[in-house]
């Protein structure tokens, strides 16, 4: 017996019956044989972790642009902490962790640089519209590893494309990184902006810390335990509805006095400028794309690929190439 098939087994011994079983996965768009140690959900982890998209992540905006300090997350710690989040509540249902991780180290893959204001200036210029999550597929599908992709599980695949958008999870794990990356953002934005000065302790709703809690780690441990608690022993997720109003309260207040307020908007627009002129210079010359992206232009489009290069770059990679390409060069030497 393999390390894998061992590994199977405990799945199909411990799992609750609702749990996504490595061994009777959809599989993959090209067969592959299985590997002798790691199941095909751990699989599909490593090849994220090891992919270029993934690395990338370091440098792209979570919500603060360009912070001042190191102590901001970024595109990728906050993976991390939706990682880790999404892994206590499966680990505590009895759900597939390994899926749950996989689903969750690549759902942002997709991301723009500069944060959501990029996947707003996208949606305008691309014609049939940008949304991150349909992005992310797309990395893992046809971007990473010169165009051939990472050909993951059909499980993996559905729980990235699902993570944000209209469309529901399709398994308990994928619902898992849902939920975790609602949870993981709202507490380490709200951290952050307590960090930048945007908000002050005083300013937060009283009512959704008074179920909450007082401080980031008991913020974190209410919502995680009473998912817990009310998913026990159901095939869904499910939150309290007092503890799921005080969460929707507090995304509220968040999204007045953060995601949207005024002070973000001289940054924000421009971020916007900088990705416009880019897209119409790559849209009209094309051929000064690195060539996989010439590639995907002529299958896919010119304005497809001109997308896909922009959403592939890091917040400093496009403002280091808008620099060079529409300020005069005695300006870069400052
Ligand atoms: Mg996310």
């Amino acid at each position: 017996m393999t390390v894998r098939e061992r590994l199977e087994q405990q799945e199909a011994l411990l799992l609750a019956p609702w749990a996504t079983h490595a061994a009777d996965s959809a599989g993959r768009a090209r067969p592959e044989a299985p590997c002798d140690l790691r199941t095909a959900f751990q699989r599909d982890r490593d090849r994220i972790i090891h992919c270029k998209a993934f690395r990338r992540l370091k440098f792209k905006t979570q919500v603060f642009l360009s912070p001042e300090g190191d102590h901001y997350r970024t595109r990728l710690t906050h993976t991390l902490e939706v990682a880790q989040v999404a892994r206590t509540i499966a680990r505590a249902l009895r759900l597939n962790e390994d899926l749950t991780e996989a689903i969750a180290l690549g759902h942002d893959l997709g991301h723009t640089p500069y944060g959501h204001i990029g996947e707003r200036t996208l949606n305008d210029l691309l014609p049939e519209g940008f949304r991150h999550n349909e992005q992310s597929l797309r990395v893992v599908d046809c971007l990473e590893n010169d165009g051939r992709g990472l050909n993951l599980t059909a499980e993996v695949r559905s729980g990235i494309l699902r993570h944000s958008g209209p469309l529901r999870p399709e398994s308990p794990e994928a619902e898992c990184v849902r939920k975790a990356d609602r949870i993981a953002y709202l507490n380490h934005d709200l951290d952050d902006a307590l960090r930048a000065g945007i908000l002050k302790d005083f300013e937060l709703p009283g009512d959704c810390l008074r179920v909450l809690g007082n401080s980031h780690r008991s913020r974190i441990n209410t919502m995680i335990t009473d998912v817990v608690r009310e998913s026990a022993g159901r095939p869904h997720l499910a939150m309290s509805p007092l503890v799921q109003e005080a969460m929707d309260g507090l995304r509220e207040f968040m999204f007045q006095r953060v995601y949207r307020d005024g002070w973000r908007d001289p940054e924000e627009a421009r971020c916007d400028t900088v990705l416009r002129h880019l897209y119409d210079h790559f849209c009209a010359h094309p051929g000064e794309m690195p060539e996989e992206f010439v590639l995907i232009g002529y299958r896919d489009g010119i304005e497809r690929s001109v997308c896909d290069y922009l959403s592939c770059m890091t917040d400093r990679f496009a403002t280091r190439k808008f620099t060079e390409l529409f300020l005069p060069s005695s300006f870069q030497s400052f």
